[in-house]
């Protein structure tokens, strides 16, 4: 099983005339890799991304997720795929202003009904992971650039996702923050993390082990599935959906979805 496979992956637009974002990427990712997509502006990375990630859905071809097909399934389905397999890194970090550090890590297991108390420790330990264990009561307004990046990476990493999404991780950054980050994301995948982002930072893209290039909504070249690092490994978090039923946990992020609010 790999962590992501997309198949013939079509994406129009509506619009007059219409916009093919995509047209037939065929792109499998397995457990371990670390892949860049690249490309100039407008070449249809970030919609491949919101796809890979089921936030939208394609025309047309199929896309699976940890061995989950998301096509046939309903937007409440969707959520439970993204809640249980997926963690999402966003250029502009979407951490809640009003929350600690802590609070904003523990709010990536919101909706996979598990016990506040859990969720606590979940994100201190993922905080340590991203060398933030002695900013935990700091609010995003007290921390810098980098600091909230690592936040944000340590929300996607708790609830062990079967894959990191990660859309110009670096992007808002200074080069000095930047090249933390790209130290950070370096070093979790050589933990075993399956990374696929989308940068337009060189040093970013040469981090990592497999480089897709899209032109015109097409793939013209891909360096590859190199073999993962020997310590790859399918999280438990992406062999498994949201419980289902699961009470909607009370956290102060009222209407956020875990893992990208
Ligand atoms: P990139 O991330 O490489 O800059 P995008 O995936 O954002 O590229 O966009 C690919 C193409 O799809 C562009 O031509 C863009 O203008 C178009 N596009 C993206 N999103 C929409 C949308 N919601 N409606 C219409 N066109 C869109």
């Amino acid at each position: 099983m790999n962590a992501l496979v997309l198949t013939d992956i079509g994406k129009q637009h509506h619009g007059t005339p219409p916009v093919v974002a995509l047209r037939s990427v065929t792109m499998t990712v397995g457990y371990g890799e670390f892949v860049a997509v690249i490309g100039p502006s407008g070449s249809g990375k970030s919609t491949l991304l919101a796809i890979a990630g089921t936030l939208e859905r394609p025309t047309t071809g199929v896309v699976e997720v940890a061995g989950e097909p998301a096509g046939r399934i309903s937007d409440r389905g969707l959520s439970a795929i993204r809640a249980g397999r997926i963690g999402f890194v966003f250029q502009q970090f979407f951490l809640i202003p009003a929350m600690s550090a802590l609070e904003n890590v523990a709010c990536g297991l919101l909706y996979r009904g598990v016990p506040a108390g859990e969720r606590r420790r979940a994100a201190g330990a993922a905080l340590e992971r991203v060398g933030l264990a002695d900013r935990a009561q700091h609010r995003p307004g007290q921390l810098s650039g980098g600091e909230c990046q690592r936040v944000a990476i340590a929300r996607a990493l708790i609830g062990e996702p079967a894959i990191i999404l990660a859309d110009e991780p670096t992007g808002n950054l200074d080069s000095a923050a930047g090249a933390g980050i790209v130290e950070l994301l370096a070093g979790l995948n050589s933990a075993g993390a399956t990374i696929v982002l989308v940068t337009h930072n060189s040093e970013l893209a040469a981090a990592a082990s497999r480089i897709v290039s899209l032109r015109d909504g097409a793939v013209i070249a891909d360096s590859g599935a190199k073999t993962p690092h020997s310590n790859a490994k399918t999280p438990p978090g992406g062999t498994k959906t949201a419980r289902s039923g699961a009470k909607t946990p009370s956290c102060d992020a009222d209407g956020q979805e875990g893992g990208h609010v």
